[in-house]
């Protein structure tokens, strides 16, 4: 026998799973797939996966007592502490789990809110994680703690180990308030450079997770960040500044979407929810070599429909076509294009068809509109009365000096480009005749 193997090491994991027999079973396999991706992230070893068909949901210990003792006498054997679940627990699950197997239970939001911790690169990003894992924990405690001052002690005794409860909890509270009031400052600030890019066209990297946003975004910008085959490789957003034919462009990656992301983690995850809020065109990245494409594609929309972006112009990318071959892929390919109106198929790693995005950036840049200010002097009567019927006469400025009118105008860069070419044109004029 191998004693090295067994000896204890905390990365070494058990994963364990349950579903619902009445429910497609393909759902379930998924999200298995997920949770060894996730454990992969957060570098964990997975030692055995046991899993497990229910009649009905067990409200109780989430698998049958069966399971669980067959789980625990495993764990004790192989020396494994850990047991990794790919569904969220409810307190009570947790805690029936942990004295029945004697091991460190971890549940979904748990482990994706320890991958988010150790990503997380900037001040602000790091703040919101602890946040939610405090909050996150802290829900769970409650429970706990009330579970204790039921058993430990009954009306008007204490029991002996509420006190300390008792000052954990308060430490973990205060703790909860200095981090919100610290978020609430920086959130502040970076309002204030946000304000500061209004002035570029903000094109943002929407997409579930490993779908290829980042690989893109290195092909887009020839930046190198950190692109890997794991969930969740960026965690906050990350911009750069592209020079477009049209113009300029802000280009930014952000953290993929995951199914049933913890709630507790969007609302958190403001940096990058920003983004996409402010974005002028939304490129929404898919991997098309993905199994259940679509849900996942329908899961980004609904993040996108929550936090209220769903105006926003999207542009649908499918991506990784070099790893789809066949004729099946043909006709798949044919039938999201039907579907999809703004779509493009594309290889970010194999650098494919990236001039079609390119061009559809410029072209959208050219017709975005948005608020110019454009001097334009008085003796260029008719461009005046022509603007004056377009938009209204309330859309100028007398400047007395200048002898002009000073427009502000909500035009598209190309109609601004027409407009400067001829007050140019006129200025040249000005200065061959004088
Ligand atoms: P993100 O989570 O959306 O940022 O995804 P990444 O950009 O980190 O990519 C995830 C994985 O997909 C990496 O292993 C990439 O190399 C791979 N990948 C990205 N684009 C393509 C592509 O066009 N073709 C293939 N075959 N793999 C890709
Ligand atoms: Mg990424």
């Amino acid at each position: 026998m191998n004693l090295s193997s067994q000896k204890f090491n905390p990365d070494r994991v058990i994963i364990v799973g349950s579903y619902q027999k009445n429910q497609p079973k393909s759902d379930f396999d998924e999200l298995l797939e997920e949770t060894k991706l996730l454990a992969k992230t957060a570098n964990l070893i997975v030692v055995e996966v046991f899993t497990q068909g229910l009649d009905k949901y067990k409200s109780d210990t989430y698998v049958g007592k069966g399971k669980l003792e067959e789980i625990s006498t495993y764990c004790k054997n192989s020396n494994i502490y850990t047991l990794l679940f790919v569904d969220n627990l409810t307190p009570g699950q947790a805690r029936l789990i942990t004295q029945a197997t004697e091991a460190n239970v971890v549940d979904r939001t748990e482990l994706i809110l320890s991958i988010f911790a150790m990503h997380a690169r900037t001040s602000i990003a790091k703040m919101q994680v602890e946040l939610a894992q405090l909050e996150y924990s802290y829900s769970k405690l409650r429970n706990l703690w009330q579970h204790f001052s039921r058993i430990e002690g009954g009306i008007g005794t204490r029991g002996p180990g509420e006190h300390q409860l008792e000052i954990d909890r308060r430490l973990v509270q205060k703790r909860i308030s200095l981090l919100k009031r610290k978020v609430e400052d920086v959130k502040k600030t970076t309002h204030e450079q946000r304000k500061n890019r209004e002035n570029f066209f903000k094109v943002t990297l929407v997409g579930y997770t490993n779908s290829g946003k980042s690989t893109l975004f290195n092909t887009l910008t020839q930046s190198d960040i950190y692109v890997a085959d794991k969930l969740f490789a960026t965690l906050d957003s990350k911009s750069k500044l592209l020079f477009n034919k049209a113009g300029k462009v802000i280009l930014t990656d952000t953290v993929g979407f995951i199914r049933n992301l913890p709630t507790i983690l969007i609302s958190s995850f403001y940096s990058t929810l920003t983004d996409v809020v402010d974005a002028d065109l939304l490129l929404h990245v898919i991997d098309v070599s993905a199994s259940g494409m679509e849900r996942r594609i329908d899961e980004v929309n609904k993040v996108i429909k929550d936090i209220e972006a769903q105006n926003i112009p999207m542009l649908m990318i499918f991506n990784k076509v070099d790893k789809a071959k066949g004729l099946a892929s043909k006709f798949l390919f044919k039938k999201l294009s039907l579907t999809y109106d703004n779509s493009l198929f594309i290889s970010a790693l194999e650098k494919r068809n990236i001039n079609a995005i390119n061009e559809e950036i410029e072209r959208l840049l050219l017709n975005n509109e948005r608020e110019k200010k454009i001097e334009i002097p008085i003796k260029m009567k008719s461009l005046i009365s022509f603007l004056d019927k377009k938009y209204g006469t309330d859309k100028k400025l007398y400047l007395n000096e200048k002898m002009s009118y000073e427009y502000t105008l909500n035009i598209s860069d190309s109609d601004f480009l027409e407009i400067k070419k001829q007050v140019d044109k006129y200025h040249e004029l000005q200065y061959i005749n004088s």
